[in-house]
């Protein structure tokens, strides 16, 4: 009865932000080691901590029934997380009784082919893909993998299948700067939504960050002396920003968080595959979820350590533009709470 009547709360933070969008990291592993993300040497997590498929569903659920209305399924790369397929057709059940308004996934693409018409079946409607060049060379030295055509080949097959797709792409100083507009105008001109994200300092990486970071404030005043954009007021409940662009009649959202600080909406929190719950990308701050998961088959301790955590939740990030030589804001890597 205690557990049941628990249940029935929402999960609203010290600030008074209804916590509704859960992103879930399936897996630390990937089929790419992009240069911002990863060292190319990444030291990945025993397979034995992470959550299996049912434990990430368990949690997933519970927080469906504490008014999660959003779950997006990341990592790492979520499709390299084997059996991935059943944990996407279980999760599914909470979109069929109405309990949840999206199941989506964010992904590299590389074995999307494979996987995007499954996707659409389990009741996927959108699915977000990451691409930093249109270019093979390029794409092949951010990623240390030459495998752009078959991101491209995974975009056509999920559009194909049915699935809107909505492109991502690290803005990069040295790497993708001069390509972007080209990439916008190709992603605007197959239907497809583009958001532009600033690099962030988290985990080390072989290379400086100052080296790669673009503030996209600048890049935005930059286009408008050949575009035209006009501001959405769209919110996906996230950080990022949209505008229309007149030229290409496409959507372009700008992910700011180094130049902007937009915590005062956010309404996500993050699980990792091991079971730990960061409040905040920007924040250390986290709580432990496996061990009262595995406590009890009974989901009480569990609601209590959700409870815990979400009285915990910080105001905003505290990111800072790279400095040169500086050590990353935070030691984790993106693989580890997803992007
Ligand atoms: N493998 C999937 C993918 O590539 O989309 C999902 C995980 S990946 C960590 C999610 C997103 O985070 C990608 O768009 C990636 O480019 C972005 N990302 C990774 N490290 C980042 C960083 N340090 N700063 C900004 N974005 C980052």
């Amino acid at each position: 009865m205690a557990t049941e009547s628990r249940q029935q709360h929402g999960l609203t933070d010290p600030f008074g932000r209804t916590v509704s969008y859960v992103r879930v990291s399936v897996t630390d592993r990937c089929n790419l080691r992009c240069t911002y993300c990863m060292s190319e040497q990444m030291q990945f997590l025993p397979k034995a901590d992470l959550l299996s498929l049912e434990e990430l569903d368990r949690v997933c659920s519970v927080f469906v029934r504490r008014g999660v209305r959003r779950l997006r399924l990341t990592g790492g790369e979520p499709l390299v997380r084997r059996g991935i397929m059943d944990l996407v057709r279980s999760l599914s059940r909470h979109l069929d009784s109405g309990a949840l308004d999206e199941l989506t996934m964010t992904t590299n693409g590389v074995r999307l082919r494979a996987f995007a018409t499954q996707l659409k079946q389990a009741g996927m409607d959108r699915i977000n893909v990451s691409l930093d060049s249109l270019d093979r060379a390029t794409f092949a030295r951010i990623a240390r993998s030459d495998c752009l055509d078959q991101v491209l080949d995974g975009i056509a097959a999920a559009q194909d299948a049915g699935l809107r797709v909505k492109i991502n792409t690290v803005a990069l100083k040295q790497d993708n700067r001069r390509d972007l507009p080209d990439l916008i105008q190709w992603a605007h001109g197959r239907g497809l939504d583009i958001t532009l994200i600033e690099t962030m300092p988290l985990g080390e990486v072989d290379e400086d960050r100052t080296d790669q970071f673009v503030s996209l404030t600048a890049l935005r005043q930059e286009m408008e002396t050949y575009w035209t954009l006009t501001d959405l007021a769209e919110r996906s409940g996230g950080p990022a920003r949209y505008v229309r662009v007149a030229e290409t009649g496409g959507k372009l959202g700008f992910i700011t968080p180094l130049s902007h600080n937009f915590c005062d909406t956010c309404q996500r929190v993050r699980l990792t595959c091991t079971g730990t719950l960061f409040m905040c990308l920007g924040q250390e701050g986290s709580v432990d979820l496996r061990a009262p998961l595995r406590a009890s088959a009974d989901d009480a301790a569990l609601n209590a350590a959700i409870d815990q955590a979400i009285a915990t939740k910080p105001k905003a990030h505290d990111f800072l533009i790279p400095v040169r030589g500086a050590a990353p804001a935070l030691r984790r890597h993106m693989s580890v709470t997803g992007g």
